[in-house]
């Protein structure tokens, strides 16, 4: 789960981690009271709040360029806010579609004098935290990685003994800090560690991290996002989730208990069990088709789950085909059949569907098919299934 940058430097805040002081708004009527909090002839950096980096490049589909400005006077950062909000930004991570701004962050402008990179991530092939770091702040790190890898420094924690003094050390020289800016930082790079470490983050990432011309260490930009198996430990995170941000048919999904992530294909897959659906992807990719989700519909949906899963799959508009590959273990492969062929009915079913089931009560579910007379393919293994459904789709 993601949360909006005015979301991520309240929490940095709250873990001693310096931001410059901001207020966001959530609709024009609280631009005036955001404003206030300026003093009259201050310069205000006005943010556009969505879930996707890239903003400061990013180009509003109206034309407007910038989804973050910095405005020299109060009178215009208001008509850059009313140009921002309610608009849609597109950002080289939003896709062409872009995200409408429906919240701004106001923020007293700082002068910079430099700008660094610093996140914290889980390290799956360690199974640590990792500390990364570089000069080169303010552009993507993807890119640094690509161009210079010899400017990112990483730092693995272990997770019982937190991070060390001689690591936030390390760090810091790494970045050429000296004297009080060291001190500064080896206080940031701790708040950090223990805001990602405490509120079960999957990353903490700043970028820019900027050392102001008063020399004064702050994050100009925060990102964090939380391993979700671990909200339920969280409920003052999970109150700071924003559903417009998130992909309907994925909250709808979870509403039913439905594991579903939309891609960019055009084949459907409606699947049970992790493992299963991630294979049906990859056999879909061999065959020279193009998945258009991972659907993981559990081991014990109901039909209507069932139902639901597969208007869900069919309300992405790139979809040209459906495949169900159910193996049987625990689930009954008639409820399957049973969810597929209410839903099919529901919704006057065009596309070209193939069914792959085996397994527990697979003959049933066959028979509720067949009876159906749905025009549907059967597929006789995994790789016949994935096979007919490319094709059928080409
Ligand atoms: P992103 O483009 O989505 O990563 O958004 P950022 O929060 O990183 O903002 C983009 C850029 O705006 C930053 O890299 C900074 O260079 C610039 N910026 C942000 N805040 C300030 C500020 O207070 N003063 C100045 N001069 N530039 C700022
Ligand atoms: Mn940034």
């Amino acid at each position: 789960m993601n949360i909006h940058e005015y979301q991520a430097k309240q929490l940095f805040a709250d873990f001693g981690v310096a931001t410059p002081k901001g207020w966001a708004a959530r609709s024009t009527a609280d631009f005036d009271t955001a404003l206030a909090n300026f003093p009259e002839d201050s310069a205000v950096v006005v943010k556009s709040q969505i879930h996707a980096g890239g903003r400061g490049k990013g180009v509003f589909t109206n034309g407007y360029k910038g989804g973050v400005h910095v405005a020299k006077t109060k009178a215009e950062a208001r008509d850059v806010a009313a140009a921002m909000f309610g608009n849609t930004l597109v950002t080289k991570q939003t896709g062409a579609d872009g995200r409408v701004v429906q919240a701004l962050y106001f923020e007293t402008a700082s002068s910079i004098a430099k700008e660094y990179y610093l996140a914290i991530l889980l390290d799956r092939s360690t199974a640590r935290p990792v500390v990364i770091a570089s000069t080169e702040g303010g552009m993507s790190i993807e890119e640094v990685a690509e161009k210079t890898p010899e400017k990112i420094v990483k730092i693995h924690v272990d997770p019982a003994l937190g991070l060390q003094d001689y690591q936030k050390r390390t760090l810091g020289f790494a970045l050429g800090f000296k004297g009080g800016l060291l001190k500064q930082f080896t206080k940031f790079v701790a708040g950090l560690y223990n805001l990602f470490w405490e509120k079960d983050c999957s990353m903490v990432e700043v970028n820019p991290l900027a050392v102001t011309a008063d020399e004064r260490l702050i994050a100009l930009d925060a990102k964090v996002g939380f391993d979700e198996n671990a909200l339920f430990r969280h409920p003052e995170i999970v109150a700071l989730r924003d559903i417009n941000e998130e992909d309907p048919k994925e909250v709808e999904a979870s509403k039913h208990g439905l594991s579903y992530i939309a891609l960019d294909g055009n084949i459907a897959c409606l699947v049970n069990g992790a493992g299963l659906a991630m294979s049906t992807m990859d056999i879909i990719k061999h065959y020279g088709g193009n998945p258009a989700n991972f659907l993981d519909v559990g081991g014990s949906a109901s039909k209507e789950a069932v139902a639901a899963a597969f208007n869900i799959i069919l309300s992405d508009k790139n979809v040209r085909g459906i495949l169900v590959n159910i193996f049987g273990g625990i689930m009954d492969c008639d409820v399957i059949a049973q969810g597929i062929v209410g839903a099919a009915r529901e919704t006057g079913l065009q596309l070209p569907l193939v069914v792959r089931l085996e397994g527990n009560n697979a003959a049933a579910g066959k028979e509720t098919l067949a009876a159906a007379a749905l025009s549907l393919v059967s597929g006789d293994s995994m790789a016949d299934a994935a096979q007919k459904i490319v094709k059928l789709v080409a």
